[in-house]
């Protein structure tokens, strides 16, 4: 069975952007958050073929060649690998990911990328593409982009908080994590990012939830009611036993004596329900006066 995180990636990859300004964004995205870049190959590393075909479909419209591998280890990862050093160097330009002084890769998220509002967005989606999951909101609450670059993940957190998305950040096995557990942030998250059956999907699932918790709810109140119940019968029947044990149940008056043998034949009933079993029936009231007296009367043996 698909994942949450795959069903969401599914719908995802079947989307095209709107503006043709957005398809380097999104490749961007992929990049940067799935890809170990160096100056010799671009090593993308992807779970989801749907996510490795968006990835060649994007890389192609900018005459970009990839070759595909797969891993042999039990993860069966797919590689899309990028090695010919004149592409490398023209998306690496592209990317703005060459540090002046040094020459080397920085993993940063360059302003020349996002300029565009639609660009934002398709650069947050190639992001979740690459780096990203979300748990199945059955399970929990959760969505979260990984990157092991510091650099990355704050120009990210960034873009995130300037989009209005408010994500909290941990460190996991040497790796930034930014994540969210609340729901609502989940849902403007994945609309954001166009992936709108996801969202509804999220969404019926959380009402599913909230009636299921008040069902579970109601119950609980009952059974606390239940466990009064029980405490309460469970004094009046040591005392009727006492009285029996000491004195005898003939030595109480008939009202009392009815009640007690009422008591010990029906231990869970509530008082309403025992009321009932009397004839002429008593209120709740009335027969917790009497048991009420049994007690006495047992504590002054
Ligand atoms: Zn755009």
């Amino acid at each position: 069975m698909k994942s949450f995180s795959e069903f969401t990636k599914n719908e995802l990859f079947k989307k095209d952007n709107s503006n043709s300004c957005c398809d380097f964004a999104e490749l961007s995205g992929m990049m940067l958050f799935g890809s170990n870049i160096t100056l010799k190959r671009i090593r993308f590393a992807t779970e989801n073929e749907d996510v490795l075909e968006r990835y060649i479909t994007l890389a192609d419209r900018f005459d970009v060649k990839v070759g595909v591998a797969r891993t042999s280890d039990l993860s069966s990862r797919c590689l899309a690998v990028v090695s010919d050093k004149d592409d490398i160097s023209r998306l690496a330009e592209k990317l703005g990911i060459i540090d002046s002084a040094t020459g080397l890769i920085k993993y940063r998220i360059s302003d020349e990328i996002i300029k565009n509002e639609c660009c934002v967005r398709a650069f947050v989606k190639g992001a979740f593409l690459g780096g990203g999951t979300v748990i199945d909101p059955k399970k929990a609450y959760n969505l979260e982009i990984i990157t092991p670059y510091m650099g990355l993940h704050n120009d990210f957190l960034d873009l995130l908080t300037k989009s209005g998305f408010e994500f909290k950040t941990v460190m996991r096995k040497s790796k930034y994590v930014l994540y969210t557990k609340r729901s609502e942030v989940i849902e403007d998250f994945l609309s954001f990012i166009g992936a709108f059956n996801a969202q509804m999907e999220l969404i019926n699932i959380k009402i599913d939830k909230e009636i299921h918790n008040s069902f579970n709810r109601s119950i609980n109140i009952e059974s606390a009611n239940y466990d009064k119940t029980i405490d309460a019968s469970v004094k009046h029947i040591k005392a009727i036993e006492k009285i029996e044990n000491k004195i005898g149940l003939d030595e109480l008056t008939t009202d009392l004596k009815e009640i007690a043998i009422l008591r010990l034949a029906n231990k869970s009933m509530s008082l309403q329900e025992l009321g009932k079993l009397l004839n002429p029936p008593l209120g709740k009231s009335g027969v917790n006066h009497r048991l009420k007296k049994i007690i006495e009367i047992s504590e002054s043996l």
